[in-house]
């Protein structure tokens, strides 16, 4: 909710292209994030079709979200075309008749005639009605300009659909306006974000939440994917920097096992940075990930100074004659077994000489699996010049999920060990 220091704001944006998924609504996320970090709380983002009486309803649910004195800005519908009405229903809505500024059809026409047009065509001249009392806006960057308005409705601007724009006038222009509405509002908003592996969002909340106290001033946000957990920690106000600070002080002997860091937000990163400090090369042998850590890691550039190489050694039989695991501890135990993915682990060390070994063999579905072994189950081999060892998961979710949570457990495994020595993980 909105306090005096935090006016509401709501966001509207209009196209029909939004409603049936043409576009991606990019305008509301970035005036999302512009608005939060100059200090508004933004209560609501509605989006509305291209229809007049669309675009009046949305704007009606907008002011009133907006508790009548907050900002409403919306964007979309003020080029020349028939389709673009917004400027017309928000004249209606105001009481406020539409006049030629003839400032701003001087300008169109000089636009026009910059690029080889004798004159502005016709549909253009309605980008110069403005409502009365309304500011205009200059676009510096494209034809329409936006405008700003006040009255009793609420306090609107209209941004042009067009993105660049959009961007233009919010940053350039809209500034002074909101200045002049709400008082001056230095950006205020701080955020830290710290990306997490291993461990899930329940988890995470239960044991972050006990930290920080209801009410410490620092929000946290929770972003899940089968990769990790991407936290987002932020604060507003003059104090924010140190209320962050304390906050993650606070937290961080219980991130500490689970946090990685890396300049693309990708865990293989990490992963070649540490194995890099450690002198250490690495070898992969993959059964069910069919070389997806592989591909994690040579995704990432220059790679090729820790990864030697890897095997998909899918088949049993390339299990033995790939990776020297022995056909009899197969037949014993099982190609998705403990000693397997062990073997495997040191056959590929030894294959490429490298420093550091992981075997991944399991059963990702959705055929294969069995009361014993179901689906899910993985078996992890390790080894390092420290030690060797190996892990069983059972992980969950369809074949994709199960493939990718295994590439990240396994990357997870190789970077705590990495930096263990050095008292980091
Ligand atoms: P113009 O003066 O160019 O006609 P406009 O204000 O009428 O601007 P629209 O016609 O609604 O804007 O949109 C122009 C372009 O911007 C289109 O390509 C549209 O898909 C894109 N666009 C509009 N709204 C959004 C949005 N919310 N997010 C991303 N793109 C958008
Ligand atoms: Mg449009």
């Amino acid at each position: 909710m909105s306090t005096p220091n935090r006016p509401s704001a709501v966001i509207l944006t209009i196209g029909d292209e939004l409603l049936v998924g043409d576009r991606t609504d990019t305008n509301a996320s970035w005036l999302a994030a512009f608005l939060t970090n100059r200090g508004f709380e933004v209560e609501r983002i509605l989006s509305v079709g291209d229809a007049p009486t669309g675009i009046r309803e949305g704007l009606r649910s907008a002011f009133e979200w907006s508790g009548g004195h907050g900002l409403v800005v919306a964007t979309g519908g003020l080029g020349p075309t028939e389709d673009d009405r917004t400027r017309e229903v928000v004249a209606d809505l105001f009481g406020a008749p539409l006049d030629t500024d003839s400032d701003v059809l001087d300008a169109l026409q000089r636009r026009f005639r910059s690029r080889g047009m004798d004159r502005l065509p016709e549909p253009n001249h309605r980008i110069a009605l403005v409502p009365r009392g309304a500011e205009v806006l200059w676009n510096d960057v494209g034809s329409a300009p936006g405008l700003a308005l006040e009255g009793s409705e609420g306090r609107l601007v209209l941004l042009p659909g067009v993105p660049s724009e959009m961007k233009h006038l919010a940053t350039e222009r809209m500034g002074a306006v909101l200045d002049q509405w709400f008082g001056p509002r230095p950006p205020q908003s701080v955020r830290r974000i710290v990306q997490t592996t291993g461990i899930p969002e329940s988890a995470l909340a239960e044991r972050l939440e006990s930290r920080l106290p209801s009410g410490s001033e620092v929000n946290l946000a929770y972003r899940p994917s089968v990769r990790g957990v991407e936290l987002v920690f932020s604060s507003t106000g003059p104090e924010a920097e140190g209320r962050l600070t304390d906050a993650l002080q606070r937290v961080d002997s219980i991130l500490e096992a689970y946090r990685y860091e890396s300049s693309s937000g990708d865990l293989a990163e990490s992963v070649l940075d540490a194995l890099r400090e450690r002198g250490w090369r690495i070898a992969l042998a993959e059964s069910c990930t069919g070389g997806m850590l592989a591909a994690r890691l040579t995704d990432v550039p220059g790679s090729s100074d820790v990864v030697q190489g890897g095997i998909v050694a899918y088949s049993d039989r390339a299990k033995v004659t790939l990776l020297d695991v022995e056909a009899e501890r197969i037949e014993r135990e099982g190609s998705v077994s403990a000693g397997v993915a062990e073997a495997m682990a040191a056959g590929v060390a030894r294959r490429f000489e490298a420093d550091v070994g992981v075997g991944i063999t399991g059963v990702a579905g959705p055929g294969g699996g069995s009361p014993e072994k179901p689906i899910g189950t993985v078996w992890f081999g390790f080894r390092t010049p420290d030690r060797e060892w190996v892990e069983q998961l059972h992980l969950p979710g369809d074949r994709g999920e199960v493939r990718v949570r295994a590439v990240q457990h396994a990357l997870h495994r190789v970077l705590t060990n990495a930096n263990s020595i050095h008292g980091r993980g």
